[in-house]
């Protein structure tokens, strides 16, 4: 009768196996996040590369260095608006 209760009832080993089951999705979950956080860490640097490149619009009259098409488009509509807006900037 004693050994009897030793044993673990079959529900209880259903509930470690579930519970087992478990801690296997949250360390996976885990480890996801880990590596979205590293491909998003990629993409910072990336994005800081690209707005580096950027730095390369120069105005064609006045040679001012701008930042961004954008910046560069109210640049000149701003500075020279006399001149013919260059093509690239025609769509920004
Ligand atoms: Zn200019």
């Amino acid at each position: 009768m004693f050994s009897k209760l030793r044993l673990p009832p079959p529900y209880t080993l259903g509930a470690m196996a579930r519970g087992h089951q478990k801690i296997q999705s949250q360390q996976k979950a885990q480890e996801k996040a880990a590596k979205l956080k590293k491909q998003q860490g990629h993409g910072l640097s990336d994005q800081m590369k690209a707005a580096q490149k950027a730095l390369v619009f120069s105005c064609a009259v006045c040679k001012s260095q701008m930042p961004d098409p954008k910046t560069y488009k109210q640049h000149f509509e701003n500075k020279h608006p006399k001149n013919d807006l260059p093509a690239e900037l025609k769509d920004v």
